[in-house]
């Protein structure tokens, strides 16, 4: 089984669905997402930094996000296996997290990447809308949830992302294309890259990667 994990690929690609359903194999998600939109909820300092950046489609600055991850990454928790969901974002951040899963001995067994070609991003961006307690993403047109409005894991609201906008969206993929992508080939050249293809269903890709990551 392979325990520590990146998910990687560009907004919209269906990471946070992804890890939604791998939870269920005992992993423990970690979203540098959901974190810094806690912290916007909580009114934090934290909170209020990360949406100066986060409602312009702007990456939060590289130390802020490696501070936060190295404190989750430490924890008892995550000895069993973690999945680390829009994280690392930045070569920077590749590095800290290299040097870290040596101090900690938890070293990264697979990065998973998701391929997904860019109208369809742009359409699942549109439409996506996101629990407000849990996060869980759905769809208007392709993943509806049983009740309008009401997530189906946990009953809460469902609402908008302020950075899911035509606007903010541009400059997320831009940052996407300049500073993420990079680290396909920083993964590659470390032989831990998988990549899958994102625009099957998201139950014949959770199948796939279930069976990978248990091989
Ligand atoms: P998505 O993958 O749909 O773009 P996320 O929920 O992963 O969304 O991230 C939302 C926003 O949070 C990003 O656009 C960015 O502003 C901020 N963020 C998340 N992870 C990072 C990171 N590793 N480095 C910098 N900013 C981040
Ligand atoms: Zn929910």
């Amino acid at each position: 089984m392979k325990r520590n994990i990146i998910l990687m690929g560009p907004p919209g690609a269906g990471k946070g669905t992804l890890a939604k359903q791998l939870i269920a194999l005992g992993y423990v998600h970690i979203s540098t997402g959901d974190m810094f939109r806690e912290a916007i909820k909580a009114g934090s300092e934290l909170g209020k930094l990360a949406d100066s950046y986060i409602k312009h489609g702007d990456l939060v600055p590289d130390e802020v996000t490696i501070g936060l991850v190295k404190e989750r990454l430490s924890q008892d928790d995550c000895a069993k296996g973690f999945l680390l969901d829009g994280f690392p974002r930045t070569t920077p951040q590749a590095e800290a997290l290299e040097k870290l899963t040596k101090e900690i001995n938890r070293p990264i067994d697979v990065v998973i990447n998701l391929d997904c070609d860019k109208n369809e991003l742009v359409r699942r961006i549109g439409g996506r809308r996101v629990c407000k307690n849990c996060g869980a993403p759905y769809h208007i047109d392709t993943f509806k949830p049983k009740v309008d409005g009401v997530c189906d894991l946990c009953g809460g609201p469902l609402y908008q992302r302020n950075d899911d906008n035509e606007e903010a969206l541009k400059v997320r993929l831009s940052h996407y294309t300049n500073q993420t992508k990079p680290l396909i080939d920083f993964y590659q050249e470390r032989g831990l890259l998988a990549n899958f293809d994102s625009l099957k269903g998201s139950e014949a890709l959770f199948d796939e990667i279930a069976k990978f990551l248990k091989s």
